[in-house]
């Protein structure tokens, strides 16, 4: 359903324009009207289905101009700081175009006076962590007695945390008037119980679970190591010659960086992101609808306003961060009983998590062996002799033909020899290379939490990012990922922490590997005295 039809205002419909929104998701389309009608809502439903929006447009909405002393209308709390942020930011996005509506972000860890002097200079929306924004109601430098709107965000994720209590104490201080609404990925009882004590007759609504339709989608598994993922996928590309795929990574960055690989070999591919201007994005989407750009690369997130499903390849190219996101990738093929083909890359390490895709989408996932040369050579030369039959369905210029079958003949020529001539130089432009499967290593297990840092040669001037490390690491060690701790990307080098009991074995197999093509040196990075956090 489009946003249009639910009942918001100008002023929003704008803003979710500029953030190249299309469609409204499902719990944003059964949540908007309801909370605009006033009444309570427990919503369940998985990360990643827009839940910010789905009450967030309503609550911009809700907000009246403050007449008189600026105090907060609405509280939404949230389970951490990063996540406070986060919706405190899309809330801005979403009032872009309303006036006096200013947002205040709560959480602990910082100094409370600036938090003081930005809720005294006035706001009208609250979002914080239930721990400090109790903190400041009972130090009073925080009122809710105009608060008429409550969101808790995450709950589950809060109560996990501990948070019960504080929440409780919260929703005393806010006046029994308001609108509750309640958010969760899951519903245990806990969340119930606080449903049933502190909400009014909510309305439930669930997000339906992904299933994957019919059965028309073909999935395959190839276990690669991360350096070969382009050789692998260029494979795929060039033996299955799909008109129209979709190719997903998990960051801008790799659908950036895929992408300019893919376009400097001449492969008609296009890159979508959240950065893009709604009408870049449409242009895009229009060349990839009429075949113009058969290669679509994009980030979950991206994709989700894309309204082709007609696909005949997705390739996930990174694993998906959220087992539910494989659903809505593969799902775009194999539609209207088209016959549609799902490749999966993955990393020795990342085996585990097909096994769990295989379990929540209750089919297969094929894994197969990486095609050997033979096996291309024989595709390749399949592809050729089908490109001459069909060449022989063109109309031929009689002239032409007499000219060139008496060169042939004044010249002498073997027909034979001349057409192997012909395949062999079409062969010579072949651009898929054989790629060995991954080393299964002895993995280095870790028998303890403490870290020591090591320094890597290469940094953001060689376009080093973080999971170019972790996968460096992982890849070379077998270390889970788990195990490695924080890394910090600098211009010419970087830092990681790893564990401290197998740090020489660990710098031993690195010197021995390469990332992004580099040669890479590690040594023990000096520790220093830690400032933070006294
Ligand atoms: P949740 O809270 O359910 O985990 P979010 O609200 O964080 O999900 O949304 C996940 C992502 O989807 C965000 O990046 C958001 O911008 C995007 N998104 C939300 N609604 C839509 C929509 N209707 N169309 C396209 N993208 C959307
Ligand atoms: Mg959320």
């Amino acid at each position: 359903m489009k946003f249009k039809e639910l009942g918001l205002s100008e002023n929003i419909l704008k803003a979710i324009y500029d953030l190249g929104y299309n469609e409204a998701t499902y719990i944003q389309n059964a949540c908007i009207p309801i909370i605009l009608n006033n009444r309570d809502i427990l919503g369940q439903s998985q990360t990643g289905t827009g839940k910010t929006a789905a009450f967030g447009l309503p609550l911009i909405e809700k907000i009246k101009k403050s007449e008189g002393k600026r105090k907060p209308q609405a509280l939404v709390l949230s389970p951490t700081r990063e996540l406070s942020l986060q919706v405190s930011n899309e809330l801005r996005k979403f009032s872009k175009y309303i006036e006096g509506i200013k947002v205040v972000t709560i959480y602990g860890g910082t100094s409370f006076q600036e938090q003081i002097k930005n809720i005294k200079q006035g706001c009208e929306i609250i979002v914080g962590c239930p721990g400090r924004v109790l903190d400041h109601l009972e130090k009073k430098t925080l009122k809710l007695d105009e608060c008429n709107l409550l969101v808790l965000d995450e709950a589950d994720e809060m109560l996990n945390m501990g948070f019960r209590e504080d929440i409780e104490k919260i929703i005393e201080f806010i006046p029994e008037t308001r609108q509750t609404l309640l958010f969760s990925a899951t519903m245990p009882q806990a969340i119930k119980d606080i449903a049933s004590n502190y909400q009014k007759d909510p309305l439930f609504i669930k997000n339906p679970e992904t299933k994957l339709t019919g059965s028309t989608i073909t999935q395959l598994g190839y276990e690669v190591a991360q350096k070969d993922k382009e050789k692998v996928l260029i494979q795929a590309l060039e033996i299955r010659k799909p008109k129209m795929a979709m190719i997903f990574c998990n960051t801008k960055k790799m659908v950036d960086d895929l992408c300019a690989q893919l376009v400097s070999l001449n492969y008609p591919a296009s890159a979508i992101h959240g950065d893009m201007k709604q009408e870049a994005r449409t242009k895009v989407m229009e060349r990839f609808k009429k075949g113009q750009i058969n290669y679509l690369i994009c980030t979950d997130v991206a994709s989700r306003g894309i309204d082709v499903n007609n696909m005949d390849m997705v390739i996930n190219y990174d694993l998906p961060q959220e087992n539910e996101y494989y659903v809505h990738r593969i799902g775009r093929c194999g539609r209207a009983g088209k016959q549609g083909v799902a490749i999966t890359l993955f990393n020795p390490k990342e085996k585990r998590i097909i096994n769990d895709l295989e379990k929540i989408t209750k089919s297969k996932i094929n894994i197969e062996d990486l095609p050997t040369k033979e096996m291309i050579d024989k595709v390749i030369f399949e592809q050729i002799i089908s490109d001459l039959k069909e060449s022989l369905n063109i109309k031929t210029d009689k002239k032409i033909n007499k000219l060139v079958l008496d060169l042939i003949k004044n010249e002498n020529l073997d027909v034979n020899e001349l057409l192997l001539a012909l395949i062999n130089k079409h062969y010579s432009k072949n651009t898929i290379e054989v790629v060995q499967a991954p080393i299964k290593l002895n993995s280095l297990k870790s028998k303890t939490r403490k870290k020591v840092s090591i320094k890597i040669s290469v940094g953001s001037k060689d376009k080093v990012e973080v999971n170019h490390i972790v996968c460096a690491i992982s890849e070379a060690t077998g270390l889970n990922s788990k195990d490695i701790g924080k890394i910090k990307i600098f211009n010419t080098y970087s830092i990681a922490e790893i564990p401290e009991d197998i740090k020489n074995q660990i710098i031993k197999k690195l010197n021995k590997t390469t990332i992004k093509n580099k040669k890479i040196e590690v040594s023990l990075e000096k520790a220093k005295k830690s400032k933070r956090q006294r």
